[in-house]
């Protein structure tokens, strides 16, 4: 069953040349279009006529010429992406040929896809949700086998169930309260008003430990926007190279060689850091390095992760000391790098200290390559060992985090209301406020905005 009267057509392999080139049509007239510029290279029955999900090898027909050969695909409604009648051509996939091809089907009817809309249209006619779309919308984007994992099947699925069972359990639980409200004397509500706070809570556990995994997975999704600081000649660079494993970074024993911020996006395990490597922090009168110092306290305030490099093989400096003092005042996750552990090592009672006042240190070596304690150190951090990215219900983007928190913290009232002897109509009020917040968690209930902010990072064709 289709919402859409126009049939779209786009190429849904990227731009450029390949072995082949993929074109989709989709909507009522989807078959209609096909049978005009598709005709099978055997038997007399049109391709609409011809077995559906089956390849169909033929003819791409332009005015009724030939223009080249391929196989194409019927997918009748609902068993398709969109939940419409669909057509997929795979014809040579030379620029001309797939745009020629493509060219082909407007003229039989069809009109150009917009970006994403294959897929909203999926959406819109109830094939996928929201959840489910903007996983998909990850896949694509994804950089990092962590976000590939996140975006993928297994992982979309688990979490579109997850808001399912929040979903279906809250409606149950108020049309129990409906009953008690409407029909007081009947006795039709199927649960007692304890059971329905109970139940409530227990969908407000649910939500909180899918509320829970939202750090795993923004830390996937988004990245950990992390900064390495330090005095000069600490070892930042090395140590940023040494992440990015490749030079990047220009090491020099030259104090304040990194004048400015060099930002990069690195992979760790399943997560992903933004990683900046900052200028020293420290007074200076060189008008390009103090721009370079002003930019690393801005990088340092506005980090998730800090990593402070100290040189392990020579004792703090005042310049050290001035960077423990304001460490002490970020918000962000600090993590003392006691750095060239490879050198001999001074002396170590301040550096216990320095350890002591943090709740996060490791030794390392940047020059002989020793990071792997740092490595594993930030996954526990970041990452829920608990978790199985790719195949658990991952909660990663930011507008489902909030409207989750908001149903979790309804939930909860519901269940008071009802607990401190309120009548039902209270309980029911927060319950369907939780609900409301629910459906614009899993895109139930979302505004016009969000679906086309979403549906915005799609490429045309997909
Ligand atoms: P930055 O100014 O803090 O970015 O420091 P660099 O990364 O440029 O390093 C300064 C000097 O220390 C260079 O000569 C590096 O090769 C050296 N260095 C960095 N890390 C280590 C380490 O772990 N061990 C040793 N022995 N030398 C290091």
């Amino acid at each position: 069953m289709s919402n859409f009267a126009s049939t779209i057509a786009a190429i849904s392999t990227p731009p450029g040349k390949g072995g082949v080139a993929l074109i989709r049509v989709s909507g009522p007239d989807a078959f209609k279009v096909a049978d005009k510029c598709f005709r099978p290279a055997v038997g007399e029955t049109q391709f609409s006529q011809r077995a559906a999900r089956t390849a169909v090898r033929g003819y791409f027909l332009a005015d009724g010429t030939v223009i080249d050969d391929g196989l194409a695909f019927r997918f009748p409604s609902p068993h398709s992406y969109t939940g419409e009648d669909t057509v997929e051509f795979t014809c040579h996939g030379g620029i001309l040929i797939s745009h020629a091809v493509l060219e082909a089907t407007f003229a039989a009817g069809a009109t150009p896809a917009g970006a994403g809309e294959f897929t909203r249209r999926a959406y819109l006619n109830g094939r996928i949700s929201l959840t489910e779309a903007d996983a998909v919308g990850q896949l694509l984007e994804a950089t990092s086998m962590g976000q590939v994992k996140l975006g993928g099947y297994e992982s979309r699925t688990r979490l579109s169930e997850a808001f399912d069972r929040l979903h279906t359990g809250l409606v149950t639980l108020l049309s129990s309260l409906y009953a008690s409200i409407d029909y007081p004397e009947e006795d039709l509500a199927s649960l007692t008003d304890e059971e329905v706070a109970d139940g409530l809570l227990a969908l407000s556990a649910d939500a909180d430990k899918l509320l829970r995994t939202y750090k795993t997975g923004h830390s996937i999704r988004a990245g950990i926007p992390t900064v390495i600081c330090g005095r000069p000649n600490v070892g930042k660079s090395s140590l940023y190279n040494l992440l990015c494993r490749e030079e990047a970074a220009i090491v020099t024993d030259v104090a304040g060689t990194t004048r400015d911020l060099i930002e990069r996006t690195v992979s760790l395990g399943d997560l992903t850091l933004l990683l900046t490597d900052t200028a020293g922090i420290r007074e200076t009168s060189d008008k390009v390095e103090k721009i370079g110092v002003e930019r690393s306290r801005a990088a340092l305030e506005n980090a998730s992760l800090v990593l402070a490099v100290f040189d392990r093989s020579a004792s703090l400096t005042d310049e050290d000391r001035e960077l423990v003092e304001r460490l002490k005042t970020l918000s962000a996750t600090v993590i003392i790098c006691l750095n060239k552990t490879d050198l001999p090592q001074a002396d170590s009672d301040e550096f216990d200290r320095l350890t002591n006042a943090f709740p996060h240190s490791v030794s390392l070596s940047a020059k002989t390559g020793d990071t792997e304690t740092l490595t594993r150190l930030i996954t526990t951090l970041f990452a829920d060992g608990a978790l199985t990215v790719g195949q658990d219900a991952i909660l990663s983007d930011a507008r489902q985090f909030g409207a989750l928190s908001r149903a979790k913290e309804l939930l909860t009232s519901a269940a008071d209301a009802i607990r401190q002897g309120m009548t039902a109509e209270v309980a029911c009020s927060d319950a369907e406020l939780a609900l409301a917040a629910l459906s614009e968690a899993d895109g139930r209930a979302v505004s016009e905005e969000v679906v086309n902010s979403i549906f915005s990072h799609f490429c045309v064709g997909k």
